[in-house]
């Protein structure tokens, strides 16, 4: 495997992929190594990512340089979008981890003779697969998380992003994690599936699978999964919407529009790549976020002057070439941008502008690029309707100054997170979820939810005391005055409180009955 840097093509480094008759093996050492790490109690794991923090911190400079020259974004994105969110996750979980796995009481509203509670136990073995977009954030957040449950995780990091992956192992081992813990396996999809099929043949396989890639992967993953009945994770694409109502802002509109559709170059899953901007101020949106887009700095991040960076991959480029082409050919208007640089490796930033929506690909399916489409609507009710086309339901932002308004619009929209007066950047919040609905996924990354995705759930349901160990009144042998009892008892659910007086001496006399017969009177 060759690992290039997309601005330049110079060749990084050469790699062997993982020999996916090594990965049975693999499962064994990771099986072992999870017994024990179990073992240990939350907190005494939650004290081993504080190390790595100081591992990650100590190794800043170098992991933005690789980063960058791996994935070609801006300096700042590999710090502000990737390492910063991790320690801050890192952070937040070494505190708030081992609360979240507690036991939780589930208090019982007949049976006070008994206690019940959940307890959550690790899974066993992770499979982790990660996209190449944010290389480092996205498959560390997830490995962090699985490991303070008490899992061992197997990591595939993408097959366009190696070398971050391959690092994030070594800063693990740097900082004294327990031996196969962590393992890293290098390749493409055929080395994934190797891995999340292990188990199909009765050998010993992955108990969780964390995925965070396209939809049409994300099902290949879900059908491999069905065969031996492994919970899934999906982290998967979206369509993401940014609602500007007509009292918004235009400046701070035009700001949040310009960097959520174009961060990254827009190769991000919350990417907002759909702008419906009300009919009344859309010509002054468009207008200033072409001149705004106009001002940003397209190069390759080598240096600190750059706002964006090559478009990562070049199996990208006919995507966009498609998109672009048939809005064209649809009459949408090209506001800025629209052509690739001679060597091709950057896309302007562009923006189109069409009130012809319906089925143009570039409204509804991913993009992963620099491209904006804009389109007007008429009144809320017209942009939830157009928001909430298609397959896709990651995120949506909404700008207006009206926040009761705003929320009552999040409220109709079907995605997993809305963002008032903000684009993206919730993904870097360890304290709330991220996650889509409909074909963006199931499953919530970070937050408490996040961290339960690591975890079984185990009810546990015992007597109050040793005093009150009593054979329960509805085992065997059945008698017709336990069934009268029953069926009194089944009377004081009626909706009325005089129908309930009048079952409960009837209740009372059978019950009584019943364990005088049963010698417990
Ligand atoms: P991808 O689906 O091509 O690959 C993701 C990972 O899964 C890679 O490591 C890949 O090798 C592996 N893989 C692919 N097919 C597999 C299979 N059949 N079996 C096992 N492993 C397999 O995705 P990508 O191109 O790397 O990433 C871009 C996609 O990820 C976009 O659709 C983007 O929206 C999505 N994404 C989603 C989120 C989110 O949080 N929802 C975040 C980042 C990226």
């Amino acid at each position: 495997m060759i690992c290039k840097n997309p601005a330049t093509g110079e060749i990084l480094r050469e790699l062997d992929p993982t020999p996916v008759e090594l990965i049975p093996e693999l499962f064994v050492r990771s099986r072992k190594a999870q017994i024990l790490w179990a073992a240990l109690p939350p907190k005494k794991r939650a004290e081993r990512l504080k190390q790595i923090r100081e591992t990650l911190l100590n190794h800043t400079d170098e992991l933005i340089e690789l980063i960058t020259q791996e994935n070609g974004k801006p300096r700042l994105e590999a710090l502000s979008s990737e390492l910063l969110p991790s320690l801050e996750l890192l952070t937040y979980f070494a505190k708030k981890g081992p609360g979240i796995l507690r036991d939780t009481p589930l208090p019982l509203r007949l049976m006070k003779h008994r206690k019940s509670y959940l307890n959550h136990f690790p899974y066993g073995v992770v499979a982790i697969l990660s996209p190449w977009n944010y290389p480092f954030l996205l498959p560390f957040s997830d490995i962090m998380l699985a490991l303070l449950a008490g899992n061992s995780v197997i990591f595939k990091p993408s097959e366009r992003a190696p070398l971050v992956g391959l690092r994030i192992q070594e800063l693990c081992d740097e900082s004294g994690l327990p031996q196969n813990l962590l393992q890293t396996v290098i390749g493409d999809d055929s080395v994934g599936a190797a891995v999340i099929t292990a188990g199909a043949s009765g050998a010993s396989g992955p108990d969780k699978i964390f995925f965070t890639g396209n939809i049409e992967n994300g099902k290949k993953i879900l059908r491999a999964a069905a065969e031996t009945v492994t919970p899934v994770s999906l982290e998967l694409g979206g369509k993401n919407a940014i609602i500007v109502l007509p009292d918004a802002d235009i400046e701070y509109a035009t700001s949040a529009i310009v960097w959520g559709a174009f961060t990254n170059s827009g190769q991000v899953c919350a990417a907002t790549s759909r702008a419906f901007v009300h009919e009344k101020i859309i010509d002054a949106v468009a207008a200033r976020v072409a001149e705004k887009l106009s001002s940003l700095r397209q190069a390759p991040s080598s240096q600190y002057d750059n706002d964006l960076g090559p478009i990562t991959l070049e199996s990208q480029k006919a995507i966009y070439s498609k998109q672009l082409d048939e809005a064209r050919n649809r009459g949408a208007t090209i506001v800025c941008g629209g052509n690739f640089s001679q060597d091709r490796v950057f896309l302007e930033p562009t923006v189109l502008r069409t009130q012809d929506t319906a089925g143009l690909s570039v409204f509804t399916d991913e993009t992963f690029g620099p491209i904006l489409a804009i389109s007007a609507f008429k009144s809320p009710a017209d942009a939830v309707e157009q928001a909430n086309r298609g397959h896709y339901g990651l995120t949506a932002s909404i700008i207006t100054k009206n926040l009761s308004l705003g929320e009552e619009i999040a409220k109709q929209l079907h995605v997993g997170t809305v963002m008032l007066n903000e684009v993206v950047y919730t993904a870097g919040l360890p304290e709330v979820p991220w996650g889509g609905v409909k074909r963006s996924g199931m499953g919530r990354a970070h937050s408490e939810c996040g961290l339960l995705e690591f975890v079984n759930l185990r009810h546990i349901h015992k007597p109050r005391s040793r005093l009150f160990i009593f054979k329960s009144l509805w085992w065997f042998p059945y008698t017709p005055h336990q069934f009268m009892a029953f069926r009194k008892f089944a009377d004081l659910y009626r909706n009325h409180w005089t129908d309930k007086i009048r079952a409960f001496p009837h209740f009372l006399i059978h019950l009584v009955h019943f364990l005088k017969r049963e010698k417990r009177l």
